[in-house]
């Protein structure tokens, strides 16, 4: 009886981490793609902040931190 249940904690413990380990095989590759591409920083035309490049609004060439600043346009 003692060695069964210990048995039976070893398998949910096993698959637990195989699919804990697929779950992050999945999920890690596109997130990491993702970071790299936010990483990147981009200077707005307007106020000269750097902003990620996922989060920059773009505008006839021009990267901008905000929506407000694309509207504005560039000031140089
Ligand atoms: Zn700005």
């Amino acid at each position: 009886m003692g060695r069964f249940v210990l048995l039976v904690i070893a398998l949910f413990i096993l698959i637990g981490l195989v699919r804990g380990a697929l779950k992050f095989g999945r999920r890690g590759a596109p997130e990491a793609r993702a970071a790299d591409g936010a990483s990147e920083l981009v200077r707005c035309a307007h106020c000269g902040v750097h902003v990620p490049r996922g989060e920059a609004q773009l505008a006839d060439g021009r990267s901008y931190c905000s929506e407000a600043h694309r509207r504005l346009g560039a000031r140089d």
